[in-house]
């Protein structure tokens, strides 16, 4: 049986057995094996230091055994990290990337699962709810088309018209109650159709506050922080504002943000615009769009353009700056069309069209 034979039966692993094979160097000062790696201080001198040297001074080190038994999973507490009180600790604690993500997907799925499962509870007993109380409203008053065939006597009319007209005498005397029946209760069935008129009126199923809130609620699904990096501060921003917004107008000074062209539509009544549409591959036709929106929005005071990275050209831009031109009552801009292919000209267009707006005292052109 040879030494090294021995050694494994002695509990000695490989990564040990290889040191004391290969590492056979022995300290100038303590004839000891050189097997530990000094971390804090680097020099032309003998970076490997033996267990002794480690007991008379103090350094940071690192075992040379340790670092061959080591695996992905292994933490060196103070290497690479040198002086640390923290980080080592929540490398520690923090669970692996795979388990993290699973984790995290599945708490969406959850959220998710139970955000449709309530809005699909909700919407059907709003339904239902609706639906009965359609038929309520209709019942809780009389139908002018019931009341007009119960004030004017139809039947009545045609019986005497069908089996009264051989006697004179009683047929007129039965014409002559109805008509005079009707005459005394004129005042009265007048204000009892008018009324019913009304009421049919304001009974109207038109879904305009409906749609608006489906238009809320849209627009709050859309703010629903999905996680992308970029967009998680300000969405978390946005939906907060959202979620004081009440009744189903939206405050005129409450800030808006945009994230997507299908949502321009939304920033009409906002005084306060804030649209993110850099790196979109906005062209000619977005821009046309973009003006567009930004034209109906009469009482804006405040806005946040980014359009950059886009890579558009100056004929897109001129849709922008006449759109701007007509803002009169903004005091503050921020434009952003940097990265994009606009040159001297584009930026000539943009400062022209800004000239007219008198109102602004802040601005922040990025061109
Ligand atoms: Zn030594």
């Amino acid at each position: 049986m040879d030494q090294i034979q021995n050694y494994q039966m002695l509990g000695y692993n490989q990564n040990e057995l290889f040191i004391m094979k290969h590492y056979n160097q022995k300290c100038n000062l303590h004839n000891q094996r050189l097997d530990i790696l000094k971390v804090d201080n680097y020099s032309n001198q003998q970076m490997l230091k033996c267990i002794y040297c480690l007991s008379e001074q103090t350094f940071k080190f690192l075992p040379l055994k340790q670092v061959l038994d080591s695996n992905q999973s292994t933490l060196f507490k103070g290497w690479p990290i040198l002086d640390d009180t923290e980080i080592y600790e929540q490398l520690m604690v923090i669970p692996k990337k795979e388990e993290l993500i699973k984790q995290s997907i599945q708490n969406v799925q959850v959220f998710y699962k139970l955000l449709r499962d309530e809005i699909n509870l909700l919407i059907d007993k709003k339904e239902k709810d609706s639906l009965i109380n359609i038929e309520m409203r209709y019942d809780s008053f009389e139908y002018p088309w019931d009341l007009y065939n119960r004030i004017c006597q139809k039947e009545k009319l045609k019986d005497i018209i069908l089996n009264q007209y051989q006697d004179f005498i009683n047929q007129n005397q039965a014409f002559s109650l109805i008509v005079k029946e009707n005459i005394e209760k004129q005042k009265v069935y007048k204000e009892q159709m008018l009324n019913s008129l009304r009421t049919i009126q304001s009974y109207k199923v038109d879904l305009v506050s409906q749609n608006q809130i489906k238009d809320l609620i849209v627009q709050l699904i859309n703010q629903i922080n999905d996680f992308s990096i970029a967009q998680e501060n300000r969405n978390m921003l946005q939906v907060s504002q959202n979620s004081q917004v009440q009744g189903n107008q939206l405050d005129q000074n409450k800030k808006i943000q945009i994230f997507s062209l299908e949502d321009l539509s939304n920033i009409q009544n906002f005084q306060n615009i804030e649209i993110y549409l850099s790196n979109k591959n906005i062209q000619d036709e977005q821009l046309k769009q973009i003006a567009g929106a930004l034209e109906k929005c009469q009482n804006i005071s405040s806005l946040i353009l980014n359009l950059s990275e886009n890579n558009f050209k100056l004929e897109g831009v001129q849709y922008i700056a006449t759109s701007l031109q007509k803002c009169h009552q903004i005091n503050s801009l921020e434009l952003y069309l940097n990265n994009n292919n606009l040159k001297l000209e584009g930026a000539k267009y943009i400062a022209t069209s800004l000239e007219k707006l008198h109102k602004m005292n802040s601005l922040k052109l990025y061109l």
